[in-house]
């Protein structure tokens, strides 16, 4: 269901889907917020990430029963970091954490991405930090993009950002898919090395191509001529929405 209603969503027809990842400390979260200053819904699936396992949410309920009260802090919140610890050590506790988030992460990311619908924009960003490693969303891509920089740079803006020293910040970057590997895979790539002028320029550049895309176009002329079909999409959406 939940597949079938991304495909649908995700149908160039109706609406493109972009995702934007990076690497540690690249520049992802700067070029996501100089997207949002453009006007870009973006959706934050490490926002989402948190969200799903608040206080009382079928997640969290789920959490506490596989991995008993001692996953708490004494807020009652998860203890995301010792959560964590115990996935890091323990694959099959990770495929099970995994079983339980994941298929409500994605159902709190399509609601937002059918509330945009319904507000009218015809495109999303999905800013997911594991877009390339997961791989689960990037069937439903229109556009990937990459923020790239240099592994120097990458290194010392993560040391000065999190108080790390080069040792720690060598260990962080190397426990991930390497950047230059993800710039391989994305369709648009952002070189962030330079200043921040610079990245400027190139995001205004994407954001322009992603406006003026065939996709895009293709809506608002399959929007007009067909304003019933859509409105089946409508409603499909509205349903979602009420359940
Ligand atoms: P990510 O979200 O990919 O982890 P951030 O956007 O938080 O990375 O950027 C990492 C750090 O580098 C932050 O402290 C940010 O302010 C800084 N930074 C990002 N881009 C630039 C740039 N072009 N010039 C200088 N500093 C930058």
């Amino acid at each position: 269901m939940l597949t079938c209603l991304y495909s649908h969503l995700s149908d160039p027809r109706t609406m493109f889907l972009v995702g934007l990842t990076g690497g540690i400390s690249s520049g992802k979260s700067t070029v996501s917020a100089m997207l949002r200053e453009l006007g870009c819904p973006i959706i934050d699936a490490d926002l989402v990430a948190r969200r799903v396992v608040e206080r009382g949410s079928a997640a969290y309920r789920r959490i506490v029963r596989h991995f008993g009260p001692e996953v708490l802090l004494e807020s009652g919140e998860i203890d995301r970091e010792k959560l964590g610890h115990i996935i890091f050590a323990d694959a099959e506790k990770r495929k099970l954490l995994n079983s339980i988030t994941h298929p409500e992460i994605h159902k709190a990311m399509l609601k937002q991405i059918v509330f945009y619908f319904l507000r009218g924009y015809r495109y999303v960003v999905l800013d997911v930090p594991l877009l390339f490693e997961t791989r689960r969303l990037t069937q439903f891509l229109h556009h990937t993009v990459v923020v790239y920089c240099d592994p120097a740079t990458q290194l010392s803006r993560l040391m000065q950002r999190n108080g790390l020293d080069q040792e720690q910040a060598g260990q962080r970057v190397a426990a991930q898919m390497p950047l230059n590997e993800k710039r391989g895979l994305a369709k648009h790539v952002i070189e962030n090395s330079g200043g921040r002028e610079d990245t400027h320029r190139q995001v205004l550049r994407l954001h322009t191509k992603l406006e003026d895309s065939m996709e895009f176009l293709l809506v608002r002329v399959v929007a007009m001529a067909t304003a019933a079909g859509l409105g089946g999409a409508l409603l499909y959406a509205a349903k979602l929405l009420a359940s």
